[in-house]
């Protein structure tokens, strides 16, 4: 903590010298692949089939070839909508070889939505799987964008095309621009406010993250640890946090193509793994499985929870249960991960002390001035991973990032005095569905596309188990009557499943707002949040 002029007080990570990430991406994971030689690097569970370091070198690198051929350049995208997979992950990596910029979306993307997102990163090629080919091909007809599937061919360009092509003798790129500026991905997130925005993450930003995570004191991952990974390749946790990072420690990932208790625990006493990356419906769901001591998990070293709210109670007895951490981290699309705790440096209930580099304050924004410890506030961040900014949106940019560097989180927090982060209450609109981001903005447009509905606000009801429900408050428009369960099917059909009101649908007379017309959107939650405490 240190007091600096004008009153500002920040709380900092240790100061390591920035050297270890200043330059490209690629050739720096590279080179920590590289290394790992001829271990084990990826394993499909399903077919049980394992895929070297070496092997996903020479692999990565054809299809980056092949990725050139058909015109991927550096500053152009490659969109992959599809679940994990080893070629999912191949071909992550084979983008950042060619010099391209990944765009990863969620495969449960409505057709709109996917149009919306290729629109605006220009992506001129989007990967996917036969299962989501029709809203993709829907999505890209009359466009000049290319579809390339993984799995079965139907006549179109497939993942062994793309093979076929990279055995030719096509130049991979040796330079790879300004590192800070030059962006690697374009993760989705919706930020502080309204709909999801393109989230520029540059190469210095996921290097940084790379290295900081190896500098973290107190000790994370080691190379012969086995990754058990679920968590989407979209989302920053999966593709950043989790993929990329247990690659450059070199340790052996077992790549699952979504979470499926049964096989989750089935293929951790299978393949020993000792890091399990979680979020909290998971640990919630692991916690309340009956037959959990039917599996052998003794190889599990500790286990990582993140992307929501952890309570310290199920915190404590996971730790109870599986005899291992837990450890947290705190970050966000926008920043990747910015607190961590690790294995001896640990508090109950905290999601962990600022990494190496990471400076954050927190801000009474009514009085405008900076708290000092145990005093809750809004939560700002800055440091070698925030972001460039949105993708063409600088409006949304510096309403999030200030001319200082300072990212808004949407968040509350508070720093206890050993220098612990804690975050106490989300004051963005975002709403988290069992990790999954579900903007109100979306739902509250789809909502007024409704004939009989007049006004709506959607909020997080808090729930045990998935975090939050998406709940609408509707007014009827005049001379219509509606039922919630008429509401909730009109949602249904217009939106993908983790975004239905499965938090219910209650009618009022009027939508409390502010004299210039905003939705005073903190009331509506704080009600909701009164009645669980009643409960
Ligand atoms: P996303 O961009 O999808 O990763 O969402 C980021 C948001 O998730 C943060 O701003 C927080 O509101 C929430 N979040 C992430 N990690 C945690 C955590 N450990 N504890 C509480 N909230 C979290």
């Amino acid at each position: 903590i240190e007091e600096r002029e004008g009153g500002e007080i920040v709380f900092s990570g240790d100061k390591i010298n920035s050297a270890g990430y200043d330059g490209p991406l690629w050739p720096f994971l590279k080179q920590r692949m590289q290394s790992h030689g001829v271990r084990t690097a990826f394993v499909n569970p399903y077919d049980r089939e394992e895929f070297s370091y070496a092997r996903v070198l020479s692999v990565v690198e054809r299809l980056a070839r092949g990725l050139r051929k058909l015109g991927l350049r550096e500053g152009k995208s490659l969109c992959i909508l599809a679940p994990n997979s080893v070629e999912n992950a191949l071909l992550i990596l084979a983008t950042m070889s060619a010099g391209g910029v990944l765009h990863a979306i969620n495969p449960a993307s409505m057709t709109d939505e996917i149009r919306r997102q290729l629109d605006l990163t220009e992506a001129g090629f989007i990967v996917t799987v036969q299962q989501f080919l029709a809203p993709v091909q829907q999505a890209v007809s009359g466009s000049n964008v290319r579809v390339i599937i993984i799995g079965q061919r139907n006549g179109i360009l497939n993942y062994s095309d793309l093979l076929t092509l990279g055995s030719d003798d096509v130049t991979l790129p040796t330079t790879f621009g300004d590192p800070g500026n030059s962006v690697a991905a374009i993760l989705f997130s919706s930020g502080t406010t309204g709909v999801p925005k393109g989230v520029e993450i540059t190469q210095r930003n996921m290097r940084a993250w790379i290295h900081i995570f190896s500098m973290v004191e107190g000790g994370t991952m080691q190379a012969d640890d086995v990754v058990l990974l679920f968590l989407p390749f979209f989302h920053v946790y999966g593709q950043v946090v989790t993929l990329l990072t247990s690659l450059a420690t070199g340790c052996k990932i077992v790549v699952m193509e979504k979470f499926d208790m049964l096989d989750f625990l089935s293929f951790a006493a299978r393949y020993k793994s000792s890091v399990l990356f979680l979020v909290p419906p998971v640990v919630i769901g692991m916690l309340n499985f009956p037959k959990l001591s039917d599996y052998d998990l003794s190889s599990v070293r500790f286990a990582v929870c993140g992307a929501a709210p952890l309570g310290k109670d199920t915190e404590a007895q996971f730790i109870r249960t599986m005899g291992v951490p837990c450890l947290q981290g705190y970050g966000m699309t926008e920043n990747m991960v910015a607190g961590l705790t690790s294995l001896n440096k640990y508090k109950a209930g905290s999601c962990g002390f600022p990494l190496p580099n990471m400076e954050f304050k927190i801000v009474d924004s009514e009085r405008n001035r900076c708290l000092g410890v145990k005093q809750a506030g809004d939560l700002y961040m800055r440091g070698p991973m925030t972001m460039r900014g949105y993708l063409k949106n600088p409006q949304a940019t510096t309403n999030t990032i200030d001319s200082k560097g300072w990212l808004n989180t949407g968040d509350v927090g508070l720093f206890d005095s050993d220098g612990f982060l804690y975050i106490v209450d989300r004051k963005k609109e975002l709403i988290k569905y069992k990790g999954e981001q579900v903007p109100p903005a979306v739902l509250e447009d789809v909502l007024l596309n409704h004939p009989g509905i007049a006004d709506a606000c959607v909020v997080g009801r808090p729930d045990p188990v998935a975090g939050e429900l998406p709940m609408a408050f509707v007014v009827t428009a005049p001379g219509h009557t509606l039922t919630a369960q008429q509401v909730q099917d009109f949602v249904a059909k217009n939106v993908p499943s983790f975004m239905q009101l499965r938090g219910g649908v209650e009618f009022r007379e009027q939508i409390p707002k502010s004299p210039s017309g905003k939705i005073l959107r903190r009331l509506l939650r704080d009600e909701l949040k009164q009645k669980v405490i009643a409960k």
